[in-house]
């Protein structure tokens, strides 16, 4: 255990029970860090919290307890348990896929844990909790008691605060990934454990897959920034017309083709379009294109402090062109999952858009993440997804 003693006068946060201890409050560390924990104590000397230990992060630990006990295997059966109980009082019937345990927003900072039906994938995202790891691979196997478990360690390289960075998405060897099965809502989906993107599958997008699916009856859905064209089965399955995808990623629009075939629902070709989205909404625009339904939900397009402007001018620029897509009485689901925009940046930047598109909308719903995905109000920047349902009058 290494103690870590914070500067006179940077108590505040962790008094407030913040669970980002950043390397300029600590005056002085002294100890071994090598099994993981920190020991947070006041420049008086009075322990205050304890961690997982991250030498090489600006976030250089992330504070899971502050009542003296020491993060232990037994802590993270309680804490799994816990966040277990939530999901089987909040999730909807006939899902089997969801986020298991939620970082901090389920007290286990640096932890995520994704259930897809027989297997559970978890993710350590910080240095110390990979350290932890094999405590941590028993309780999520005693918790969740998974058919199968899988670990990634994405470890201190995403040890940077905010919401994690997906890696790349990267061709599912042999043409496929490692696809494994589960329900939402009751349809068929596969999470790409292997080469998809975050643990293989948005899950985030629940509450706004079922809203899009309520709404879609009769109506025509261009889905930009698809991955594996989860918004449009939704859609469909409520009895869209007509969706059509879009993504860059190759491997991901043949998941998509596979989802509608898991579902028995149409899969022309032309309803999967590989390209950039910036120019292909710029050419479907200048074509005069006009949808029923347009969904945006891009990449985080803000990764760090220093992105904010960019990325500002990224979704205004994006939601300026799909706001000229949408016909009048129709929907625009706009979506960023970029923690560093805050609600409020996001709302301005689209109504900015709006006025550039010179097209009114009004703002019908916001909806983020599903209730597998809790947010400590001690940690409000766990709240990174917002979704706003926009009306063309
Ligand atoms: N809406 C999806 C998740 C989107 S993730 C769902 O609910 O499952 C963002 C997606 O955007 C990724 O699939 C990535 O391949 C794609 N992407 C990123 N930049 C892009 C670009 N410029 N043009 C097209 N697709 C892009």
């Amino acid at each position: 255990m290494i103690q870590l003693r914070l500067k006179p006068g940077r108590e505040e946060s962790v008094r407030r029970r913040h669970p980002w201890l950043f390397s300029g409050a600590i005056a002085k560390a002294e100890g071994d860090g090598s099994d993981g924990v920190a020991e947070v104590v006041e420049a008086s000397g009075r322990v205050v919290a304890h961690g997982a230990y991250s030498p090489d992060s600006q976030i250089v630990a992330r504070l899971w307890t502050f009542d003296g006990r020491v993060p232990d295997g037994d802590l993270f059966r309680g804490r799994f348990a816990a966040a277990r109980r939530l999901r089987e009082e909040a999730l909807p019937p006939a899902t089997t896929g969801f986020r298991g345990v939620n970082s901090e927003g389920d007290g286990c900072p640096g932890v995520l844990l994704d259930v897809y039906g027989d297997v559970a994938v978890l993710d350590l995202l910080t240095a110390g909790t990979e350290v932890w790891a094999q405590q941590l691979e028993k309780a999520a196997r005693d918790v969740f008691a998974p058919g199968e478990l899988l670990v990634r360690r994405s470890g201190s390289t995403r040890d940077r605060g905010g919401r994690p960075p997906s890696p790349p998405p990267s061709p599912p060897a042999g043409g496929r990934g490692d696809l494994r099965p589960f329900l939402e809502n009751g349809l068929h989906f596969v999470a790409d454990v292997g080469g998809g993107q975050k643990t293989g599958f948005f899950l985030d997008q629940r509450e706004n897959r079922a809203r899009l699916r309520a709404l879609a009856h009769g109506k025509r859905v261009l889905n930009l920034f698809s991955y594996s064209g989860a918004f449009s089965v939704a859609a469909l399955a409520g009895g869209a017309a007509r969706a059509v995808d879009v993504d860059s990623s190759a491997p991901a629009l043949e998941l998509a083709r596979e989802h509608r075939r898991a579902n028995a629902l149409r899969a022309a070709d032309e309803d999967f379009v590989a390209a950039d989205v910036f120019d292909e909404v710029r050419r479907r625009a200048a074509a005069g294109e006009q949808w029923d339904v347009v969904v945006c939900d891009p990449p985080a397009f803000a990764k760090k402090r220093s992105d904010v402007d960019r990325a500002a001018r990224g979704y205004k620029d994006i939601n300026r062109v799909a706001m000229a897509l949408v016909a009048p009485g129709g929907w625009l689901l706009t979506c960023s999952c970029s923690g560093l925009v805050d609600a409020d940046l996001f709302q301005k930047i689209v109504f900015s858009a709006s006025l550039d598109a010179g097209a009114p909308f009004a703002l019908v719903a916001r909806q983020g993440a599903g209730p597998d995905h809790p947010v400590s109000l001690d940690c409000p920047e766990g709240e990174y997804l917002k979704g706003l349902w926009l009306r063309r009058a």
